[in-house]
């Protein structure tokens, strides 16, 4: 008996990974269907996504943004679409009673409040929003023990490692690491564009050079992330939210080629491994049709060509942002709010021309020294500390603009 396809929201539609969840869905029409596609203020990109997909809802940013959509479509001749705006469009489609999973891929914490209302709906989350999980992970763990939400990662280590688990792991029937024989995680990461870049150019490199990733096309933000090594140090605090584990059980190794996603070492001493092409649409396709496999339109891995696959030790001094990071993981609390939120300032700021590379990791201490870290028992003061942890930033990067 042939069933109708799911509905799936896609939060972030129009960026790199909501583009790569497209592509998937458009393979397996007969499994899924576009139900919400959701974009900042890009009406360019979202309406051929809309031609294309024909979804029941659109939400837009803003009120101005989502009139500009609903004059394009009504000038189309393109009546399926309802058209919706702000926060509580994001929130309605996360949550809407008909949508069996959501793609959280909203870029930074303006993704928290929808992958939460997800979260809360109790929806299958495919988790590629890792700023919501670092801001809030508490919370955002609590909320899916409560709500009985199945999250899966879409990040491609935490994909990697949550594919080398046990299958009893896999299907929540697991009691923890310890119990399941795991001894460590091995996070794998590229080490950026920067990895042997002489010390004394760094402060000079310009934001297209940043977001030049020697294996993955990304969005600029985590394109950065990733040239700082910020991105592996968010992605050590998603793991442990996600693996319930601590940091000391998991390593950081440098492995240029991104053809291992990570590993998962168990106390006889095994070591499994996911391996593939650098392609998300392969931990996209995995988390949509888990427990089953789907074509995601990735070729075979070719690992003649690959040849070689190098490993080395993380540089902390060329990376101060990692060491930033595992500092804040050791905190605890609010720390990891307030590195997300100083760091996303750094890198808008970055990217805008206004700072230094250097000054990056340079504004995220200044920051994290500043603030006073507490245990945050509710979102709203999550979203406090990282509104109050923007103004010191931008106070920060005033005084380095005017120096
Ligand atoms: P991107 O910049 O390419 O896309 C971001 C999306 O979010 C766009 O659709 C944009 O319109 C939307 N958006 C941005 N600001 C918004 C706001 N204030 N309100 C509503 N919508 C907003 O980013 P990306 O590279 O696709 O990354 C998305 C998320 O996935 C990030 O959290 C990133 O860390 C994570 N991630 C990405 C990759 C990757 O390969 N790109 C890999 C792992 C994890
Ligand atoms: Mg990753």
């Amino acid at each position: 008996m042939s069933q109708s396809p799911q509905n799936i929201t896609v939060l972030g539609s129009t960026g790199s990974i909501g583009v790569s969840t497209l592509d998937v869905l458009a393979r397996h029409p007969d499994k899924y269907r576009a139900y919400a596609l959701t974009a900042n203020t890009s009406v360019d990109l979202i309406v051929p996504q809309i031609q294309r997909h024909s979804p029941r809802f659109a939400v837009m940013r803003d009120e101005r943004s989502a009139q500009q959509l609903e004059d394009r479509l009504f000038a189309l001749g393109h009546k399926e679409t309802a058209v919706l705006s702000g926060e509580k469009g994001l929130l309605r489609v996360a949550s809407d009673e008909a949508v069996s999973a959501v793609m959280a891929a909203i870029v930074g914490a303006a993704g928290l409040s929808p992958t939460m209302a997800a979260v809360t709906a109790g929806k299958k989350v495919l988790l590629a929003n890792k700023e919501s999980l670092v801001m809030a992970g508490h919370l955002f763990m609590e909320a899916v023990e409560t709500s009985g939400a199945t999250l899966l990662p879409i990040d491609s280590e935490h994909n990697a490692i949550f594919q080398s688990m046990p299958a009893r792991y896999q299907s929540g029937k697991s009691t923890g690491l310890a119990s399941e024989g795991v001894r460590r995680i091995l996070l794998t990461g590229s080490g950026g564009p920067f990895r042997e870049l002489p010390l004394a150019q760094l402060p000079l490199v310009t934001p297209d050079q940043a977001c030049a990733h020697p294996n993955w096309d990304m969005g600029r933000k985590i394109s950065v992330d990733s040239a700082t090594m910020m991105n592996k140090g968010l992605e050590l605090i998603e793991a442990c939210w996600l693996f319930n584990t601590t940091a000391d059980r998991i390593d950081i190794v440098i492995h240029p080629q991104s053809i291992i996603h990570s590993m998962v070492e168990y106390t006889d001493g095994s070591v499994l491994a996911q391996l593939g092409n650098p392609d998300m649409r392969t931990p996209i396709a995995h988390a949509l049709a888990f427990p089953d496999r789907i074509d995601s339109g990735v070729g075979s891995l070719d690992i003649i060509a690959t040849a070689r696959l190098d490993f080395e030790a993380p540089d902390y001094q060329r990376f101060p942002c990692l060491r930033l990071a595992t500092e804040a993981a050791a905190v605890g609390g609010t720390a990891m709010a307030v590195l997300n939120a100083a760091n996303e300032v750094a890198v808008d700021a970055f990217l805008a021309g206004s700072i230094r590379f250097t000054d990056i990791p340079l504004t995220i201490e200044h920051v994290l020294a500043a603030k006073t870290i507490v245990e945050p028992d509710t979102l709203a003061l999550v979203q406090a500390q990282d509104a109050s942890a923007r103004v010191l930033a931008d106070r920060f990067i005033e005084t380095l603009i005017r120096a």
